[in-house]
């Protein structure tokens, strides 16, 4: 964790805004604290952490100061922000924010990731523009970070910058945070094809990307893997020998400042000044920023509708709705306010009474105190957004409830509805279920709030913004490589006489080899795949050793095997592990499968071989193959990626196991692999060296069965469990013709 860190490490935290934002007044520049926003939240953790003693832990801000700044007061800015802030502006022309924050960022990227897409523009000058600002960050950060320093970029706005970092700074540990969601496959696709791929490698080149919930998680890996060709491993991914983790961290809020806060004197004192003005009506809470995500025409009409159907709560019940200014300026917000302010006028125009308004309206910003006065007078909160990353404003109201009564009804559609389980959860869509969540809130018996909410507290006061950000930090630390070099799998000279003097010495051996890819390089059809010479003079030189026992642990059918190498004295194991034989012996199966999930998925893979010209479907007694080597590279990927994604889909419920090999999609029996069959053999004889190679994922599975100090060898790849890798075929074979050299025939 970052706070018990013992040497000296930097963050960097790179946001969009500041936590403060520089105003112009006559020449004149004034720094007042930015209100809201990523930044703030965080410049309280930076704070806790730097307590004296505690840690030492420094860090550093860069951000966009929140106005344009021309070069005469340019330095001055730099300088205060530095010295005052520990700060480096990015500074930003009137275009850059026109077209990267109004217009990609707002208009693109915001509407269409809150699943807004008939409010999204591609406007082509907006992409360019994305791409010089995040390059513009890419340049400030580039004079400041040091080797060993950890930079956590946050947000929409910088999805391009963690590619361009990586490329330039590769000794820092790269963090990014996604503050909004991330949409499904269909909605991130809308993007043109070179912006969505972009986005993607750009996220990419961090160490560790975090989204608000498990959901975004999928969604981003499933959008990695149908448009990148990424397959993740449990959240990981591996990209250019690096590996990206993946993970969901959601986002507490500081919950320690709104409990105090409820409590101060003179928060308790505006608290009763608004239930005494309000005359003992039930207060129900409304505060979002204006957007339209936040389904504040829905939150009306679900009181309106509450007000038709349950009369006897006239006059006993108020809305409070704070609408936040936001993005002034931009059409589709300007028509909402004025449609939200007529639909305002209507309902208290029909409802409404002397003496009573069923809706105070305030278009304005609170003032902190002013809003936790807010929340701890307000019986109800009311929160349906239609879309949101996480929703912070839900999780203060429930920290302000000193004496945790009070009802939280939130959207199904915000983040924080899949951590606040004891809250009503609605669809906002539906305003007859949502009316009738405002009556059993407003009903609701104080002892089923105060439990409720006392659940919620503690979940909340645990899981707290200092937890959430220590959490992704710890993440981003622990998995740094212990060694840093990429390349520290390479078996270079000195291992290499290491493992041939081992070999030498050693008496009892086993030596297990894959079969494509490893002795002999793919072909298409799969048949023409027939062993060389040399690789049959080679693996009998090794047979005929008496110090060694060498298997051939393939996906390929007995047959095939028979035909091709069953006159050497090998062990096999066929189709992964399925069926296995020893020298001279008969094959057996290693465990009873069922195989008739096969019928049913065969068809699929037909029909998708039928659209690819140069793909075909391999069927093998107790497994499936799609192989699309012959086909259009392009297209043979992008199917495949499809169709895996399906047969994932379609097989979660039975015990089926779906493979992306080279290109090939394997589809088998869970259960039994290649390391099953090692195990098999293992357990009856001690040998004192092992040796595997192979060269794609089903020999991973050899890999992590094989005991500490076996020699494993994946050729091609360095995301793997074995020690070593080779970068081909060749290789592979001059190792095992090395070995031969030194056997006994
Ligand atoms: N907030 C504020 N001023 C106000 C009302 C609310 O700064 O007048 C804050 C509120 O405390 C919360 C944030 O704005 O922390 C809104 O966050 P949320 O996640 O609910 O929505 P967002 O605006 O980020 O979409």
């Amino acid at each position: 964790m970052p706070g018990e860190a013992q040497e000296a490490r930097r963050i960097v935290v790179v946001s969009n805004r500041l936590p403060f934002t520089v105003v112009q007044n006559d020449g004149a520049i004034e720094f007042k604290d930015s209100v809201g926003g990523v930044a703030t939240g965080l410049k309280s953790f930076l704070h806790s952490v730097k307590t004296p003693g505690s840690s030492k832990l420094d860090y550093l801000w860069v951000g966009w100061p929140g106005c344009t700044i021309e070069e005469p007061l340019r330095q001055q800015v730099s300088a205060r922000a530095l010295a005052e802030f520990r700060a480096y502006p990015v500074f930003l022309s009137e275009r850059e924010i026109e077209d990267f924050y109004q217009g990609f960022c707002n208009k693109t990227i915001w509407p269409l990731f809150h699943y807004f897409p008939q409010f999204a523009a591609y406007d082509p000058g907006y992409w360019p523009r994305y791409q010089a600002v995040n390059e513009s960050f890419a340049e400030v950060l580039l004079q400041t970070v040091r080797p060993g320093d950890i930079v956590w970029i946050h947000d929409y706005h910088l999805m391009l910058l963690p590619h361009l970092l990586r490329k330039a700074a590769p000794y820092v540990r790269l963090g990014f945070f996604l503050h909004i969601p991330f949409p499904q496959l269909e909605i991130f696709r809308l993007l043109p094809g070179n912006w969505r791929t972009a986005i993607l490698q750009g996220l990419l080149g961090a160490d560790v990307i975090g989204f608000h919930t498990h959901d975004y998680v999928e969604y981003f890996l499933r959008s990695v893997q149908r448009i990148l060709g990424f397959d993740h491993q449990m959240g990981r991914l591996s990209v250019g020998g690096r590996v990206v983790k993946v993970g969901a961290f959601p986002m507490g809020i500081d919950f320690a400042k709104f409990y105090e806060a409820a409590g101060q004197p003179e928060v308790r004192a505006e608290r009763e000044e608004l239930r005494r003005t309000l005359g003992g009506s039930k207060i129900i809470l409304s505060v979002d920023r204006q957007d339209y995500s936040k389904g504040i025409i829905h939150r009306l009409q679900a009181f309106e509708t509450l007000l038709e159907n349950s009369p006897e709560w006239h006059g006993k019940a108020t809305l409070i709705m704070i609408v936040v200014p936001s993005r002034i300026g931009i059409e589709d917000y300007e028509g909402m306010k004025k449609q939200i302010e007529e639909y305002v006028g209507r309902i208290n125009g029909r409802f409404g009474r002397i003496g009573w308004a069923p809706i105070i309206y305030q278009y304005r910003a609170l003032s902190f105190p002013s809003l936790v006065a807010l929340y701890a007078a307000s019986d109800v909160a009311l929160v349906t957004p239609l879309r949101d990353g996480m929703n912070l404003v839900a999780k203060e109201y429930i920290a302000s409830r000193r004496d945790q009564t009070g009802v939280l009804i939130i959207s199904e559609m915000a983040g924080a509805s899949k951590e606040l389980l004891e809250a009503i959860t609605i669809n906002p869509n539906d305003r007859n279920e949502t009316a009738n969540a405002l009556k059993i809130a407003l009903e609701m018996d104080p002892a089923e709030q105060i439990r409720r909410n006392s659940v919620m507290q503690d979940r909340l006061r645990r899981y707290d913004l200092s937890r959430w950000a220590e959490d992704f930090l710890g993440e981003l630390v622990s998995s740094e490589p212990a060694g840093g070099a990429a390349g520290r799998k390479v078996f270079n000279d000195s291992a290499r006489r290491a493992f041939l003097s081992h070999y030498r010495r050693s008496n009892r051996r086993l030596l297990a080899l894959d079969y494509d890819g490893t002795l002999v390089p793919y072909a298409f059809p799969p048949e023409l795949a027939r062993p060389s010479e040399k690789v049959i003079r080679i693996l009998r030189r090794l047979a005929d050793d008496p110090r060694n026992d060498l298997a051939l642990v393939t996906g390929r059918d007995r047959a095939s095997l028979d035909r091709w190498l069953g006159s050497l004295p090998l062990a096999f194991a066929a189709e992964h592990g399925i069926w296995i034989r020893g020298c001279d012996e008969d094959w057996t199966m290693i465990k009873q499968l069922d195989a008739e999930w096969k019928a049913r998925i065969i068809p699929t893979l037909q029909m998708y071989a039928d659209r690819v010209p140069g793909a075909m479907v391999e069927e093998k007694e107790y497994s499936l193959a799609w192989h699309y080597r012959n086909a259009d590279p392009e297209q043979g990927t992008a199917v495949a990626r499809e169709l895996a994604d399906y047969l994932l889909a379609f097989t979660a419920n039975i015990d089926v196991q779906v493979l992306r090999g080279r290109k090939v999609i394997e589809i088998r029996n869970t259960g039994v692999h290649k390391g099953t069959a090692l195990a098999h053999w293992l357990a009856k004889k001690a040998y004192d060296f092992v040796l595997a190679i192979g060269d794609d994922v089903t020999d991973e599975d050899m890999f992590a069965a094989l005991p500490e100090g076996a020699y494993t060898f994946r050729i091609g790849s360095s995301r793997t469990l074995a020690r070593f890798t080779l970068p081909g075929c060749a290789e592979a074979l001059e190792l095992l013709a090395e070995l031969a050299e030194g056997s006994e025939g």
